[in-house]
């Protein structure tokens, strides 16, 4: 990956028989959105925002966070910006948040968890400063995204919060607007309740880098288990195909930020599994939108009807290999 002799290409790309596939870049630090910008990103498909609360003695208030989501909105001439709220615990901590020492942090108090609980302030003021810079940014597009959601309640309370504050912001005057709403898929609960989840927002985004440890049970990162942990396994293609046909029907774009979305030996079978927008790290959204362009989207949907059907990951990597 990475390589310079990958054309870049700006501008949103379409597969050979015209069907129009957004690819974003995940970025984390606000350096991250140059790079985004040089590598031809229509806009950004994940904001990890914990970077912003990263390297330092404590957190970000409302205003400094309100600047640096403006500058990402900016950088991308109305390009869709997908904000996440803090993601926090599990492999992610932050030393002044005094996280509670876990046997299980991945299966703790990690994601929206933390935001209606403990850190219920800081998600308040992260809100607030993203209505803000959406109110600001000339043609803005921005959308706020939830993690690891697994139950219809926190995304409702979630949601509550949200409408509060555009209360408050309506009350004093302060100018702001609404973005679009979404959460992550990323928790087996969440692929299984995609249907009930789907009226409710305007997008999901698959997180496969947390929807494959917890759907095969397998820790992310830990090598013992990384075949296991796969995104190629069966069960996690099957997890990512429930969750599209869940959205079918209901006004919810389905896009992937994990890191399968960012390998272009994957593209053809992400768009033939119905995915609207993938976002990946800014070095490979030349090659995926390469691969975009070469994708004719009836071959890729008999792809992954093929994939669909295999029963383990070497049947899966074959047919993908087939497929080249
Ligand atoms: C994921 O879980 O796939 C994801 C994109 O989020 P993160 O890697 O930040 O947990
Ligand atoms: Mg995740």
């Amino acid at each position: 990956t990475g390589g310079s002799d990958v054309e870049i290409r700006d501008g949103e790309v379409e597969t050979r028989d015209g069907v129009e596939i957004e690819v974003a870049a995940n970025i984390g630090t606000l350096d991250d959105i140059d790079l985004a910008v040089e590598r031809g990103a229509d806009g950004v498909g994940l904001f990890r925002t914990e970077f912003l609360f990263l390297d330092r003695e404590s957190p970000p208030d409302e205003d400094e966070q309100y600047e640096a989501y403006l500058q990402a909105l900016e950088a991308f001439d109305g390009g869709r910006i997908v904000v996440r709220t803090l993601d926090i615990g599990g492999d992610k901590p932050i030393p002044y948040l005094d996280l509670p020492d876990e046997e299980n942090p991945f299966l703790g108090e990690r994601g929206i968890r933390r935001s209606l609980g403990p850190d219920s302030d800081l998600f308040e003021t992260q809100i607030r400063a993203l209505l803000r810079a959406a109110g600001s940014a000339d043609g803005a597009n921005l959308s706020v995204m939830l993690p690891l959601v697994a139950s219809l309640e926190e995304l409702h309370e979630a949601r509550e919060v949200i409408d509060d504050i555009s209360v408050d912001l309506d009350a004093v005057g302060i100018e702001y607007e609404m973005p679009e709403f979404g959460i992550m898929i990323e928790t087996p609960a969440a692929v299984f309740m995609a249907d009930e989840f789907a009226p409710h927002v305007d997008f999901f985004s698959i997180g496969t880098n947390d929807l494959a440890q917890y759907v095969m049970a397998a820790e992310r990162g830990n090598e013992r288990v990384s075949d296991l942990g796969d995104y190629r396994q069966p069960a996690v293609l099957r997890a990512i195909a429930q969750t599209v046909e869940a959205a079918d029907g209901d006004d919810c774009w389905v896009g992937m930020c994990g890191e399968m979305a960012g390998d272009p030996e994957l593209t053809e079978l992400l768009v033939g599994l119905g995915l609207d927008e993938l976002s990946m790290s800014a070095v490979t959204v030349p090659h995926v939108k390469a691969a975009v362009t070469e994708t004719d989207t009836a071959e890729a949907e008999a792809l992954a009807a093929r994939v669909r059907s295999a029963s383990t990951k070497s049947e899966v990597t074959e047919i993908l290999t087939e497929s080249q």
